[in-house]
């Protein structure tokens, strides 16, 4: 589903990316872990070119993202991408937050769009709030919004970005809850996350980056019980 090769990334001079190869797999779920400031957003916003790589091939679902950012569209319309903030617009409310992307991107009715948008506002667990606007709603509530909206284009992908990070404790486990429902589908999930307990529950495999390169990749339980790097190890040990 997703293929990189030997990809690179700079801020001006700075080097944020360090030639990153990763294959992922259709329905693949893939945790993404390390420390702050290691190149976890720049990579997975590359993915969806949120972000323009500089050097080496990116391909998504077959389609290339170019270096210069043209071929966007087809890779927008088939990945999601749920942020840290949420990222709902705080002038509509949350079915309408659903229903833009689905009638004015892939042309669905608007009958047709709200049809879906109650079938993945219920499956959330937040079809109470479809009138609401964002600012009415509980941040786990906005953070499952976010969640149902994305799936009302029904996208191949789903990038996650510390979805819980910027969450109450409290909240944490409904947002995981609906991660984990979806992680038994065969949507292919990438999710940087620190939720170690969620990685072991549904991760297919661990990507540990520090500093602009991926350092280990490998099945969760081999990661958490034995990991190889030093750089690995001293997270964990941080982690925990
Ligand atoms: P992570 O998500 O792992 O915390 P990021 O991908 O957000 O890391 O950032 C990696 C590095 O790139 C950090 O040093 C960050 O300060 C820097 N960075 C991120 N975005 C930008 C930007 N738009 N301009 C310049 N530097 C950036
Ligand atoms: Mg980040």
């Amino acid at each position: 589903m997703i293929h990189i090769r030997n990809m690179n990334k700079w801020f001006g001079d700075f080097q944020v990316l360090k030639d990153i190869s990763l294959d992922i797999a259709e329905g693949e779920r893939l945790v993404i872990c390390g420390p702050s400031g290691s190149g976890k957003s720049t990579l997975i916003r590359c993915m969806n070119g949120l972000e323009r790589h500089h050097a080496g091939k990116i391909e998504i679902a077959g389609n290339p993202i170019s270096t210069d950012g043209k071929s966007l569209a087809k890779i927008r319309k088939s990945t999601g991408m749920v942020f840290q903030q949420f990222n709902l617009y705080p002038h509509l409310t949350i079915l309408e937050n659903c229903v833009l992307a689905p009638m004015w991107v892939h042309k669905t009715t608007r009958k047709q769009a709200e049809e879906t948008a109650f079938r993945y506002l219920e499956r959330v667990n937040i079809t109470a709030q479809a009138h609401k606007y964002p600012h009415q709603l509980s941040g786990g509530q906005q953070q499952r919004a976010a969640i149902a909206r994305t799936l009302c284009i029904s996208p191949k992908i789903m990038l996650f970005d510390e979805p819980t990070s910027a969450l109450d404790p409290e909240m944490i486990k409904e947002v995981l809850d609906v991660m984990v429902d979806l992680a038994r589908e065969n949507i292919t999930m990438i999710c940087v996350t620190h939720e170690m307990g969620f990685a072991r529950r549904v991760a297919d495999r661990m990507v540990f980056m520090d500093q602009g390169e991926i350092v280990e990749t490998a099945t969760p339980d081999a990661f958490f019980d034995a990991p190889q790097s030093e750089r690995s190890k001293a997270f964990l040990a941080k982690v925990f």
